[in-house]
Parts: structure tokens; sequence; C-alpha cells
């Protein structure tokens, strides 16, 4: 694959990052576009998890970026954070995926919420890369409305049984922990909400297949729990308060989904841009006429205007506001939906080759759909925003 041209990369609404910061941006470019991207197409192709990609960021410390130094991470400020998931995005979904699910939801569910058995327990191990996460959340009934799940936690002697099923699981063939949610009294609803910190070998857990027509080298998977013992230090935090640890879980991941969405929304306009400059028809380059150049502007100004609002919600977090859901959810929505909308306008400036195998830009279509739905669907952002708007809900 053609390195990117310098023009279009260098288009970017970072210039108040501290030289720290840049030198991430530089450095994490560097080792994606030469050590990630050159194989991504031949592990989609093959249907492969991308595991030797996965672990060629261990020695780097990109996989760890929120876990402290003291168990092993390479701890940074969260506008940092970002810009790793911005920049392993670009190249890989599903890399870029896994720093996000240690990070933003299983590590740094149990930082914030975990004893600390429970911090020596798991995060030297994702610190490693020997230890990878799925966030086991979403249910065959729905993903959205989490408060109405319906796998079951049964109190029994010394812990737990979990009894149900989860779907679209991320990474689950490969994961040594599984961060998942189960009711310990459905009627209750969200107040029944309980989060475990579930080893993927115990007995009773089973994967089954879940087929996609996208990001086919995730290897998506179906997670069923039958009368799965998990002890009581498998809880995180106290029975019944999952539902608040979820609520920070998804604060922290609709912000590394944003980003993620930033970097794939610069790929394409990088593809489109250095594809319009090439491409010839009517005896000129179709960059020169007027529709492909609104097109590249309108992908411009979307990326840009993503990326302010994900830079804003990473210097909130920095500044100590932990929970910015509103902000989260701008951001989760404008830099998903900017997205969509470049992968399309990149294609379409592609023409036919836009569709065809040999080019990349045709696969970030369904990918970058994908990830209007991790981490909140745009209906379910739009909802909340309007309600922080009309005082219906709070911070
Ligand atoms: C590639 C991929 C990877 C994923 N990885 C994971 C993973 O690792 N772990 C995990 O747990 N899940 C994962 N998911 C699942 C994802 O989080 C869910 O798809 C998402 O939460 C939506 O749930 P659902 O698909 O069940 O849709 P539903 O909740 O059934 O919603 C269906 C439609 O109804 C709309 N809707 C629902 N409620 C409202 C409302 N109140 N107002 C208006 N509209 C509403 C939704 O926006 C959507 O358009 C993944 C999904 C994909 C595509």
């Amino acid at each position: 694959m053609a390195p990117l041209p310098l023009q279009a990369t260098e288009r970017m609404a970072d210039f108040d990052l501290t030289e720290d910061q840049r030198l991430v941006r530089q450095t994490v470019r560097e080792f994606a576009e030469h050590e990630i991207l050159p194989y991504v197409e031949q592990y989609e192709r093959e249907e492969q998890y991308p595991l030797e990609l996965i672990q060629k960021l261990v020695p780097l410390g990109y996989i760890a970026p929120m876990i402290p130094e003291q168990y092993g991470g390479s701890f940074i400020d969260v506008v940092s954070y970002g810009i790793i998931c911005e920049e392993l995005a670009r190249v890989d979904w599903v890399v870029a995926s896994v720093v996000s699910v240690i990070n933003s939801l299983a590590g740094g569910s149990i930082l914030r919420f975990g004893s600390e058995e429970q911090k020596q327990r798991w995060l030297p191990g994702m610190t490693r890369g020997e230890i990878l996460c799925s966030a086991c959340l979403t249910e065959p009934g729905g993903g959205t409305d989490l408060g109405n799940l319906k796998t079951t936690a049964t109190r029994v002697d010394g812990g737990w049984k979990l009894n149900g099923t989860k779907v679209f699981i991320s990474h689950a063939a490969h994961a040594g922990l599984f961060f998942t949610v189960a009711s310990i009294d459905l009627e209750k609803k969200h107040k029944g909400v309980t989060a475990f910190l579930v080893d993927p070998k115990t007995d009773g857990i089973s994967l089954g297949e879940f087929p996609m027509r996208t990001l086919k080298r995730d290897n998506l998977a179906e997670v069923h729990f039958e009368d799965s013992f998990v002890p009581d230090d498998c809880v995180l935090g106290e029975p019944g308060g999952g539902f608040p640890i979820l609520g920070s879980a998804l604060d922290m991941g609709r912000y590394s989904v944003a980003a993620r969405c930033v970097g794939q929304s610069q790929r394409t306009l990088d593809l489109a841009v250095a594809y319009a400059s090439e491409r010839e028809a009517f005896g000129q380059r179709i960059g020169e006429f007027q529709m492909i150049q609104q097109k590249i502007a309108d992908m411009v100004c979307r990326t840009e205007g993503a990326r302010a609002v994900v830079y804003r919600l990473g210097r909130m977090k920095d500044a100590g506001i932990q929970r910015a859901s509103m902000e989260a959810s701008i951001a989760k929505l404008m830099a998903s939906e900017a997205n969509t909308q470049n992968a399309l306008d990149a294609v379409q400036i592609h023409g036919g080759y836009g569709v065809a195998a040999e080019y990349e830009v045709g696969r970030h279509i369904l990918e970058a759909k994908a990830l209007e739905f991790g981490e909140g669907t745009s209906e379910l952002h739009r909802k909340l925003i309007a309600e922080y708007a009309l005082g219906i809900r709070k911070q």
C-alpha cells in the first residue's frame, strides 16, 4: 500500500497539542503505517484475527496507555490516549478496538471501581498483552436498552451463577477477561445490573459463531453462560451497582470510539485526496472538478469538526471532569456519522474502483457504519443530547 500524501495528513485541528502529544502522534503514525497497515487487507481476506499485529503494540506501550505504571502500563494523558486510538484506527479497526476495550471499558472500570486485588490480578497481564479483553454487554434482545438485560446472576454459596447469552462480542475467542453485566433481580431493571470480571475459561462458558458481513478479521462471537459459577471476588463494585460502572465505562468508551472514528475519517479523506490527485477524466485530474472538490471540502470539514469535539472531550477529562456524558454523546455522534459519510464520499470519488477488491476504500463503508452502533447508536445519542439540552437528564 502506498504511503499517504503528506499534504493531506497535515491538515489537522491540533494546533494546540503539546510537543509530547505531537510526538505521540508522529511515533504512533509511523509505527501504524509500517507495522500494521501493510498487513490488514490480508487478515481481512483470510478472516484471521490479527493477533500478531496486536502483540506489536506491547513493547511500545500502546496497548495500555491508560493503565498506571505501577501495574505495568504506560500511563499518559487522555488527549494522547485519544491520539493513539485515532492513529491506530486510521490503519485498522480491530487493533484500535483492542486498545479501546482494554483501556476504556475493562481495565478502566477495574481502575475506577476495582479492589486492589482485582487490579493486581488483571491489569499487569493486560499491559503485557497476555490478557486481551471483551466487553460482553449486548444481548440478542437488544444492546441499546442495557438496563433491561436478561442475563441473570443467581446467588449461590461463595459466588454467583451466570446464565444468558451475549452477542456481537469482539475479541471473544482471544480474550483472557470478559467484562460483563448480569442482573441479580430482573424486576429491579437497572438497579439489578451487576458488573462481573469473568475468566473466559470458566466452566459453563461457550462461544458460538456470529458471522458478520464486515470485520471478518474480528471473528465476532456469541458468548453463552450456562450455570457459570463465578466467585464473589469477580463482582466489580457492589452487587446491583453495575449500572453506574457501565455508565462510566461507556463515557470513556465513547471517547475512544469517537477518536477512532476521527482516525478512520482521516484515512478515507487521505485515500480520496490521493485518488482525486491522480485519476484523470475528460483530460484533467478529477480533483479539478468542482463536484469532486465539494466532496473533498465536506470530508475535511467533517473530519476537522469531529476531531475538535473529540479533543475538547479529552481535555475535559484531563482537567479532571470524569463524567462528561453529554460531550461524550456529541463526540460519538458527530465523529461516527462523519466517518460513515466520509467513507461513502471516498468510495464515490473512486468510481467503480471504490467497490473493487483491489482498493481498500470500499472496506471502510461497513466498518464505519459498524462504529455508529458500538457504544450507543446515533438514535440513542440524539435522544441523550436532546434530554440534556431540555433539562430532562442531568450530567
Ligand atoms: C462490529 C460490531 C462490534 C460490536 N462489538 C460489541 C462488543 O464487543 N460487545 C458488545 O457488547 N456489543 C458489541 N456490539 C453490539 C453493539 O453495541 C450493538 O449493536 C448496539 O449497542 C445496538 O444494539 P442492537 O444492535 O441490539 O440494536 P437495538 O438496541 O435493538 O436497536 C435497534 C434500533 O432501534 C434504535 N433504538 C433503540 N432504542 C431507541 C430509542 N430509545 N429511541 C430511538 N431509537 C432507538 C437503535 O438506535 C437502532 O437503530 C458490536 C456491534 C458491531 C456492529
